[in-house]
């Protein structure tokens, strides 16, 4: 059964790797990293026959997350010693990297701590990006080297511009993902993710707790509060970090 897009193309940034030791972004999908076929989605009854929630087949706890959204069940190529491997496949995250980098704010290149300062934590924006105040986010937050490394790096950022902006209070919002329906004979169907009028997925707030239980969920996503845009080179004098490489415009 071919698996429906659940969300956006639109690239990872900073989408930063290479064959001679440039970082691998952790939350970047791999090849041959499969999401379970949607034929295994099942609609859950309660006692009086009515239809409460959809589930995968042989469900697990860890299927949901702590609202209660269910998420796609997508493969990790790990080995042995929990290293991912596989080409990336730069236009798109995987759903449990990302969940867990958004989660637990985390770097979303190397998985570890992001750079905090105290105007708070460091995320990598578009230029369109605007206002920045209450801007919603899928993109994890970075560490100060790999938010320069991408910067400087990924073509995409170099062709399009970036914004970088620290937000003391990043909260977690809701999820992109799609919409289960039930046809008439009770079987589920997904429907994809919608797209607003900027091109991206609409985010379905954790606060729409009657939808919640149809949702199946793939990305994260956190509304950036208390935002205040990164003075790059007041920040790189403070870190002591010295940064050669030319700048996209826009982020002056
Ligand atoms: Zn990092």
């Amino acid at each position: 059964m071919a698996v429906p897009r659940l969300s956006s193309d639109r690239p990872v940034h900073p989408s930063v790797g290479g064959k001679a030791g440039p970082p691998l972004h952790y939350v970047t999908l791999r090849e041959g990293e499969e999401q379970t076929d949607l034929a295994t989605l099942q609609v859950a009854y309660d006692r009086a026959g009515k239809a409460t929630r959809v589930q995968w087949q042989d469900p697990q706890p860890r299927d949901w997350d702590d609202r209660g959204v269910l998420w796609v069940r997508t493969e990790q190529n790990r080995d042995h010693a929990g290293r991912l491997w596989g080409k990336p496949k730069f236009s798109l995250m995987h759903a449990a990297r990302q969940r867990e980098t958004m989660q637990e704010l985390r770097c979303s290149v190397c998985v570890g701590q992001p750079s905090r300062t105290r105007e708070g934590y460091l995320f990598l924006l578009e230029p369109e990006d605007s206002p920045l105040e209450g801007r919603l986010t899928i993109q994890p937050p970075l560490c100060l080297p790999h938010a320069l490394y991408g910067i400087d790096h990924c073509s995409y950022l170099l062709r399009t511009g970036w914004k970088l902006v620290r937000s003391r209070v990043p909260r977690l919002h809701g999820v992109v993902g799609g919409i289960v329906t039930l046809g008439p004979d009770g079987s589920p169907h997904l429907e994809p993710a919608v797209a607003g009028l900027d091109g991206r997925d609409l985010p379905i707030p954790y606060t729409r707790h009657k939808l919640l239980p149809w949702v199946v969920a793939s990305q994260l996503v956190r509304r950036l509060t208390h935002v205040t845009p990164v003075n790059l080179d007041q920040e790189l004098a403070t870190a002591r970090i010295t940064h050669r490489a030319p700048r996209s415009p826009s982020s002056r």
